[in-house]
């Protein structure tokens, strides 16, 4: 049976207790707010299910993208609401045009963030925008299998871990299954997500109301400063009260994901990205488009689309972008997405040992942040941007 005796050895994916004939496996949030399976061991058979459904157990060798694509849609309108160029979209309304059914990330009424599935274009709306905290896809793999196994299209969408754990609970391959990954650098917690919130709600002026009834609307890469310099805004539900915004270089939240230091154990060691999902397509950011194809950049957002199938390559929506192939190692370079391995930082276990005794979560984020000559190591691409902006 399933018995995580090191943290970095789950992944969160849920596969497991999906699986499980017994339904005997709970998942249970740690200290940091992450949730780990517990076995019922009373009821328990000893099957082993749950360790072949398991993607931390039963890892893929790398497999090579067989396209690589700088890309963005045609619709001005969906790729200012999209965090790149807005492929996740045009892949899922062409799912929905056939029926089918797509699963994605979005918040729930409490602003906890949650995979769920839609049926219409309207619906959609909600999984646009990537929400940096690692969703809960409690009953989704269950949910997608009832909609294959009744001949309906799905497209499902997660993280690379979300995906190899859905592949390997289904145990087979379906021919009406797209599965589309967002490139990942790692997850953030889902409880100092919460704290984050709280904070922001304080200081918007509507602290102490339900979470239902604090933000009309939250966007971790809204594009009015531009692509590149992307905002986090929080808008209140009450007219009067103040939306607070600013840029990921100042969002705490932002501050201290990009700094490696609010990311899922599992993540230091990622058992699934680069190529060993198993997805269709994945997507990213393309980070590096202004040195790669300068010509395509206009700071709106730019997608690198990685095709991995020939699925995938007859599901890429060629006719409705402007797509350019371009070389694999030029289109990563700036993208910590990509890295395989993460140094855990030194500042990490401060960090959550701090998190539940801290009177403010923002302050104990900024004194957790590592010293400056460490954040200049640590973040090229972000010392890119900046001469980026200068040029212009
Ligand atoms: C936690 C996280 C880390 C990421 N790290 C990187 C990175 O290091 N480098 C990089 O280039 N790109 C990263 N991305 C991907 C990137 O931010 C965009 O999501 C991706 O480029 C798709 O953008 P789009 O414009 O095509 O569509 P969008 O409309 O922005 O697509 C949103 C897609 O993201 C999915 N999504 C949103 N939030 C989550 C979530 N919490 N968990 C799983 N899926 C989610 C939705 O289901 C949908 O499929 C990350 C995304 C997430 C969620
Ligand atoms: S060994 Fe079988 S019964 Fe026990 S937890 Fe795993 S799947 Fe469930
Ligand atoms: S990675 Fe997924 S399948 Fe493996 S133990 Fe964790 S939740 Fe279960
Ligand atoms: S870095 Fe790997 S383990 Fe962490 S959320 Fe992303 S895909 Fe999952």
């Amino acid at each position: 049976m399933i018995n995580i005796s090191q943290k970095a050895d789950c992944c969160g994916c849920t596969a497991c207790k999906e699986y499980c004939p017994k339904q005997c496996i709970s998942l249970q949030p740690d200290n940091e707010g992450y949730l780990y399976p517990i076995v019922d061991t009373t009821t328990c058979i000893d099957c082993g299910l749950c360790e072949k459904v398991c993607p931390v157990l039963n890892k893929n060798s790398a497999t090579e993208a067989i396209a690589v694509y700088a890309a963005k849609n045609n619709n001005e309108e969906v790729r200012e609401q999209s965090s790149s160029g807005g492929i996740f979209s045009l892949l899922a309304l062409q799912t929905l045009a056939e029926g089918g059914v797509v699963f994605g990330v979005r918040f729930d009424e409490e602003w906890k963030v949650v995979t769920h599935y839609c049926e219409t274009p309207e619906e959609l709306k909600v999984f646009r925008g990537s929400k940096y905290v690692q969703s809960n896809t409690n009953g989704m793999f269950t949910q997608a299998q009832t909609f294959l196994k009744a001949g309906r299209k799905v497209l499902f969408s997660g993280t690379p871990c979300q995906i190899k754990g859905l592949k390997l609970f289904l145990r087979k391959e379906y021919e009406n299954l797209l599965t589309v990954e967002v490139i990942c650098h790692g997850a953030p917690s889902p409880k100092v997500w919460e704290k984050h919130l709280q904070a922001i709600a304080e200081k918007s002026g509507i602290g102490g109301e339900p979470m239902s009834k604090t933000f009309s609307d939250i966007r971790f890469r809204d594009k009015r400063k531009g692509w590149k310099a992307f905002s986090c805004v929080y808008t209140p539900c009450q007219e009067g009260k103040k939306t607070q915004a600013s840029t990921f270089l100042e969002d705490p939240f932002m501050r201290i994901f990009l700094a490696d230091i609010n990311l899922r154990p599992s993540c230091y060691s990622c058992a699934a990205k680069s190529g060993r999902s198993g997805c269709d397509i994945a997507l990213a950011d393309f980070w590096a488009i202004g040195m790669v194809a300068p010509e395509l950049d206009d700071d709106r957002g730019m997608s690198l689309a990685l095709i991995y199938t020939e699925k995938g390559m007859k599901a890429y929506p060629h006719t409705k972008t402007i797509t350019q192939e371009v070389p694999y190692e030029k289109a990563t370079q700036w993208n910590g997405g990509f890295k395989e391995v993460l140094t855990v930082p030194q500042e990490r276990a401060k960090f959550f040992e701090g998190i539940d005794s801290c009177t403010d979560i923002h302050e104990h984020i900024l004194n957790s942040l590592p010293r400056p000559k460490v954040q200049k190591k640590e973040s090229k691409w972000k010392q890119w941007l900046r001469k980026w902006h200068l040029k212009k």
